[in-house]
């Protein structure tokens, strides 16, 4: 079977790559090892996505943000970031930007059904659903992509989509830096007595950080809490009414009685950055290329960037009748996605590493940090911008915990 593009895995990233890629005259197979049920209808994951303005103007443009229901998009108005036992906090405003809000809270779940709903209306993409990709050659004259029921798609290009601990990549040869946290983050929608003012809350606290991310219900948040394997296992072995009381006491009684109001879902914190994103007739997007720690909520915002500059060259070349897979292209892409990501993956990396240190030169460092932030008006103007950019600029600085 002969494609011009085999896009491997159907998550946000493949499947927003498929959608910004229609009408483009491309033929285009997107592999996926879930059966398509799950596609259409994805089991909710627990994961809040904090999406910037940049963002919500691609999803605007591939037609995803108008499959959403009006109770799926939470309001992040203005984020706070606390530490240890702060009362007040260092507050980012979205007046200080001239927005009416900071972004946009948004389930994964949620994001992934938009975009399979808008994939399947495509005639020039043929999902291939339930298949493993069991191997991948790329060679000068085409790419071959073997599944494991022994079918083989030909492609001139190869683009995967299949996850930060990517098959793809490792096939490849391409190398990746990984950073694992040694921490496992919990996130749990739960329902709270005090209303959040669409308010989102970071707050590093000794062994553990904490984050709230509002949804549109006002009582209804997703809470996420970051520890070390072995205390978040005694947390996940709680029943409701136990886990209930100890997220209030975590939450030092601040938001009332809370009730569990989602499943339970626990991720173990990984970061990683591929070593090249391209390589013959051969190019990574989404987590793939860039995984990120959730701390920044820079993961899918990332994705959709990326994905959306790889398109963009795509389309250049094939209006300009020239190869889709030169290595010229493929360059391109990878300068401008690495440029755009690196120095927020550092950052991310190192904002991580220092909020979750809990010895003492870490705690007095943060304090410092945020005592700082919080008289300087320009060091605050500056993030609250990059998380309301309408370009390509810096997403949000703002996002769920991780740490202890
Ligand atoms: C707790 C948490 C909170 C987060 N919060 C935010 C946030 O606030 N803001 C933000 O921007 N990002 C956030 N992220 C990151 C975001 O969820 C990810 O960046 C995004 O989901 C990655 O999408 P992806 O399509 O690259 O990969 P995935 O979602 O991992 O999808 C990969 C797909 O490939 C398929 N696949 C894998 N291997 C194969 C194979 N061999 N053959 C066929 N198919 C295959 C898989 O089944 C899957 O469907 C968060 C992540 C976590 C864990």
């Amino acid at each position: 079977m002969a494609f011009d593009i085999v896009i491997i895995g159907a998550g946000p990233a493949g499947l927003c790559f498929a959608r910004s890629m229609a009408g483009s005259g491309l033929r285009i197979a997107l592999v996926e090892r879930q059966q398509e049920a799950a596609l259409m209808a994805p089991a909710d994951d627990g994961r809040e996505i904090a999406i910037t303005h940049n963002s919500q103007r691609l999803m605007r443009e591939l037609g995803l943000w108008s499959r959403l229901r009006e109770d799926e998009i939470g309001t992040l108005r203005d984020a706070m970031v606390l530490d240890g036992d702060d009362r007040g906090g260092l507050m980012f405003r979205h007046d200080e930007a001239g927005k009416s809000q900071l972004g946009w809270l948004l389930s994964n779940h949620a994001i992934r059904r938009a975009a399979y709903a808008e994939v399947m209306e495509l005639p020039e993409v043929e999902r291939i659903t339930g298949a493993r990709v069991s191997s991948v050659r790329t060679a000068r004259d085409g790419a071959d992509v073997e599944l494991s029921s022994g079918e083989i798609l030909r492609a001139k290009l190869v683009v995967a989509a299949d996850s930060r601990f990517s098959e793809t990549r490792r096939a490849m040869g391409i190398a990746a830096g990984m950073h694992d946290f040694g921490k496992t983050m919990l996130v749990l929608r739960m329902q709270h007595e005090v209303a959040h003012e669409q308010v989102a809350w970071e707050w590093f606290g000794v062994g553990q950080t904490l984050a709230l991310l509002p949804l549109h219900d006002p009582h209804t948040s997703s809470v996420v809490l970051t520890l070390r394997p072995q205390a978040m296992q005694a947390m996940l072995a709680l029943d409701d009414a136990a886990l209930e009381a100890a997220m209030a006491e975590r939450f030092q009684q601040r938001l009332g009685a809370m009730r569990v109001a989602g499943p339970r879902c626990a991720y173990p914190l990984v970061g990683v950055y591929a070593k090249r994103f391209v390589a013959e007739r051969f190019a990574m997007i989404g987590d793939a290329a860039v995984g990120m720690h959730p701390v920044t909520a820079h993961g899918f915002n990332f994705g959709l960037l990326g994905q959306a500059t790889l398109a963009r060259e795509l389309r250049a070349a094939v209006a300009a009748g020239r190869s889709i897979s030169s290595p010229g292209l493929l360059r391109r892409y990878e300068r401008q996605h690495r440029l755009a990501t690196r120095p927020l993956y550092l950052a991310t990396q190192m904002l991580a590493g220092l909020y979750t240190d809990d010895r003492p030169p870490a705690r007095v460092l943060r304090k410092l940090a945020l005592s700082a932030g919080a008289r300087l008006g320009p060091f605050k103007r500056l993030v609250v911008a990059g998380l309301t950019a309408n370009s390509a600029g810096v997403p949000g600085l703002f996002r769920s915990g991780h740490s202890a």
